[in-house]
This record gives C-alpha cells, structure tokens and sequence, in this order.
C-alpha cells in the first residue's frame, strides 16, 4: 500500500489552521471526483485552463480569472502582468528587467515572507510609511505596481485599501492584493476586486479546499491575458509554475463548492468546539481558555487562546506544542509566544474536537507527570 503509515509518516490532526505546513486543507470528494475525472484523458490544456477561468470568473463575478499554481506563485505571475503591462517587450526577458528599473510598492507594516515572490520576477521593492502622502511620494515612472497584503485586525493600517485603490487609479498604477488567505468570507471572491483592486489573489489549497498547490488569480482580463504566453504550456517566467488538468478541475470544484456551502452552519461549528475547549480547560489550574474572534487571519471564525502559567504548569508553551505533536495521535495546535497557543477550529473535521479536548486534558493536567 502506498500511503503515510508505510513511510513511516503520523497523519496530524490540524487544530493550528490552513497551514502549508500541515498539509494546507482537506480536499473535500467533490474535488477528489472532478481531479479523477480530469486524471482520465488528455485534453488542450491552454484551452482548458481558459474555460476553467471564464467558469470560475463568472462565478466569482470577476472579469477574469486563471488558475495559478498556489498564491505566491500567484504573486509572482501578478509582479510579471504588471511589468509586461508597462513594458511589454520584457515578454521573453523576465526576470532580467534592470533595464525597465521596474519598482512595486509595499508597505513597510506589511512586509511578510511571502513578498519574496515579488522580487522573482526582478521587480526592486519601493517600500514605504503606510500613509497617503508617502504613497502618493513614491509613485514614479517606475511604479509598476502597488501591493496590499491585508491583515488580521492585530494592528490597523494608517492607510486603507480603499484610499490605496482611490490613489493608484489616479496615476493609472495597479494595485494587487495578496488575500491568500483572506476566505472566509466568501464575499472576498468579488470584493477586492469589485473596490477596485487590479488583480486579487488566493491560495486555492487553503479555505477553499482545492489542491494544495493551486491558487487563484481574480481580476483585470487584460493583465490575465498577458502571463499566458508565458505560463504553462507556454516557455518563459511562469513555465515551472505548472498547474495540470487535475488542479484546474479540481479547483473549479472546490470553488463550486465553497459558494454553495452552509457558511453559517460552519461558524456555528466553530463557535461550538471553541464553546467545548474553553469549557474543558477553564477548570484546569495553572490555565486559561478564551474565545477570540476574528481569528488570526481576520477571517471571521472564532479560535480558542490559551494563556498557560510556565511556572504552575512546570512546561513552557513550546513543551505544551511539542507534546501535541507527540501524542497518539498527533494534533498541530497553533503557536503564539512563550505564554500563549491558540486551538483552531477551522482545520478540524467534525469530531475531532472530541479528540483535542481529550489531549488537553490529558496533557494539561498538573496531576500528569
Ligand atoms: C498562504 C499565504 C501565501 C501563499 O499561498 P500558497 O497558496 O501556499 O502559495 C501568500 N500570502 C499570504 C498572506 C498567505 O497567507
């Protein structure tokens, strides 16, 4: 048998959230079926990834949409629209566009790891205050683009995307915005885009439960239109970007399916398991649990924050994680600080709340050696 346990590998139970990680999401049998009926034949595969585009773009009310391989690959095939955009001679040069001294503007306050992807495709960083005044300094003949990595609600901007969107149009510079993880709610399918945003992009392995390695770019038709003939099938910059017909059917799928979902139903679930942990562990000394809502992502779910006394607890917060991890069977909680974790609700399959209850009491309990 080909499968976890023969290579030694513990399936986890993800109690952390739509992390690469672990695994990303669970790909619900809607998308298994349609990845298996894709498997069956070849086909066009340009021709199929348009039609996939136009189906998801109808259904997301965007002008256009392309399947891209992950959200940061997403990033990159975005960074390479906005220069073709000004530039349409780099075609077959990307990434070497020092010519061009093609710039993209960031935010200082939103610097992540992630904004690597921009640099790929040769794009130098224009990073900046997030204020409407730095902005509208930095805009020159060499702006290529804006980019707007939203944010859990942890600390507000200075300058909203509405602004930034309002200050890009007026000197005709796109603004894309990086939502990879920004469903739910669904809404945010069309709303970046309907504010005004040029492109907006999302991880199709993570709230959408589509492939892993899928990703979803929403917006201009134009900008679209000018990465295909450099992405797969095609040779240049976005070649080893490869998605095949599995991915482009099998994120359709997941998109279908993510529209039609019971979304308050799966809140209700959330809010019920957190109700569950909190009431498991407030009892427990050295401990407390509490309901935090949003979550990290600013997706609106709620999660349980857990704050651990050290030194009644005699185990730090990362002793706490490691013990998860090691417990049969093994649960990824998420990490915060040396005081703090968080129990997510959102990766867990319905009854495996009964299972992470279980483990915190097990392994919270000061009685446990
Ligand atoms: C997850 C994430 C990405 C990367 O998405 P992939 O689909 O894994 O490539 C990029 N940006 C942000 C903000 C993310 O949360």
């Amino acid at each position: 048998m080909t499968n976890y346990q023969s290579l030694g590998v513990r399936p986890v139970i993800n109690a952390y959230a739509t992390v690469t990680k672990f695994g990303g999401s669970l790909m619900p049998p809607e998308v298994l079926s349609a990845m298996n009926e894709a498997a069956g034949s070849f086909v066009d595969l340009a021709q199929l990834q348009r039609r996939v585009g136009e189906r998801i773009a109808e259904l997301t009310r965007n002008e256009a949409a392309y399947v891209t391989s992950g959200a940061a690959a997403g990033i990159v095939l975005a960074s390479a629209a906005a220069v073709l955009r000004k530039h349409p001679e780099a075609l077959k040069r990307l990434p070497d566009i020092r010519a061009f001294k093609a710039e993209a503007i960031i935010f200082r306050a939103q610097r992540n790891p992630y904004d690597y992807a921009i640099h790929q495709t040769g794009l130098k960083f224009d990073e900046i205050a997030g204020l409407p005044v730095a902005l509208r300094n930095a805009i020159t003949d060499r702006s290529a683009c804006i980019f707007w990595f939203p944010r859990g609600n942890a600390c507000a901007d200075e300058i909203s995307l509405a602004e930034v969107i309002a200050i890009g149009a007026e000197y005709d510079i796109p603004v894309i915005v990086d939502a990879a993880a920004q469903l739910p709610p669904v809404e945010n399918l069309w709303r970046f885009t309907e504010m005004g945003a040029a492109l907006a992009l999302f991880s199709g392995g993570k709230d959408l439960r589509g492939p892993q390695p899928t990703g979803l770019m929403l917006g201009r038709r134009d900008l679209i239109d000018s990465i295909r003939p450099i992405s797969n099938p095609n040779h240049g910059l976005g070649r080893p970007l490869k998605v095949g017909k599995e991915e482009l059917l099998g994120l359709l799928a997941a998109i279908e399916r993510y529209l039609t979902l019971d979304h308050a139903a799966r809140a209700q679930y959330c809010e019920e398991a957190v109700q569950l942990f909190c009431a498991a562990l407030n009892p427990l000394p050295g401990l407390r649990a509490e309901r935090v809502f949003p979550n990290e992502a600013g997706q609106p779910l709620p999660w349980c924050r857990v704050t651990i006394d050290p030194t009644a607890l005699g185990k730090s917060a990362e002793d706490i994680l490691a013990a998860f991890l090691a417990h049969e069977p093994a649960i990824a909680v998420s990490p915060l600080d040396e005081t703090h974790f968080h129990l997510n609700p959102m990766t867990l399959n319905p009854g495996e709340e009964l299972i992470v209850r279980d483990a915190c009491l097990r392994l919270l309990r000061l009685d446990r050696p």
